[in-house]
């Protein structure tokens, strides 16, 4: 119970002091950004959050071969097994999602791509650069503005929209 008349965030009826739910849209009357998003447009908030979630699950795939080769060169054999026991388990349960990326040629190459660029530095590093050539910094430095933007070109471009909106309307409808 609100306790006095309040207008509803989402859908800007107004509402009766007795209800802590707007009575046309349904909207809680203390509501978060995100529930009043919800409640204005539902699809495209749906829309967004399965966006989010394809994102979190494709990105890790661009540093998986980062690892994998920085963890083999360090000799650090079991902490690379548990990484692609981790790998195996998240690719088995996005298994569609994969399977849909791999199907489509723009995003199967340009995953490829970015991930062997992350792995071809760090081989790179690991067995050409001395540890302490200033070069090492400027590697690292290279790392804050190459995974933005590949994960800019990748999620957010015309392509990347493309590849999302098709995988969206076939299995998240
Ligand atoms: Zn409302």
């Amino acid at each position: 119970m609100v306790g006095y008349r309040w207008r509803c965030q989402a859908c800007q009826a107004g509402n009766e002091p007795n209800l802590d739910k707007c009575a046309f849209c349904g909207c809680p009357a203390n509501a978060g950004s995100e529930d009043i998003e919800k409640h204005i447009n539902p699809d495209a908030f749906k829309k967004k959050k399965a966006k989010e979630e394809y994102s979190k699950s494709l990105f890790i795939y661009f540093f998986i071969p980062f690892f994998a080769a920085n963890h083999a060169l360090n000799g650090r054999y079991e902490s690379l097994v548990i990484i692609l026991a981790i790998v195996a388990f998240i690719s088995v349960k996005n298994i569609n999602l994969l399977i849909h990326i791999w199907n489509d040629r723009w995003a199967r190459m340009t995953l490829i791509t970015i991930a062997s660029v992350f792995m071809i530095s760090i081989l790179y590093r690991r067995v050409f650069m001395l540890d302490d050539s200033p070069h090492v910094w400027l590697l690292a430095l290279s790392y804050l503005v190459l995974s933005p933007l590949s994960y800019y070109y990748f999620f957010k471009s015309e392509n990347g929209e493309r590849v999302f909106g098709d995988y969206y309307s076939k299995y998240k409808k």
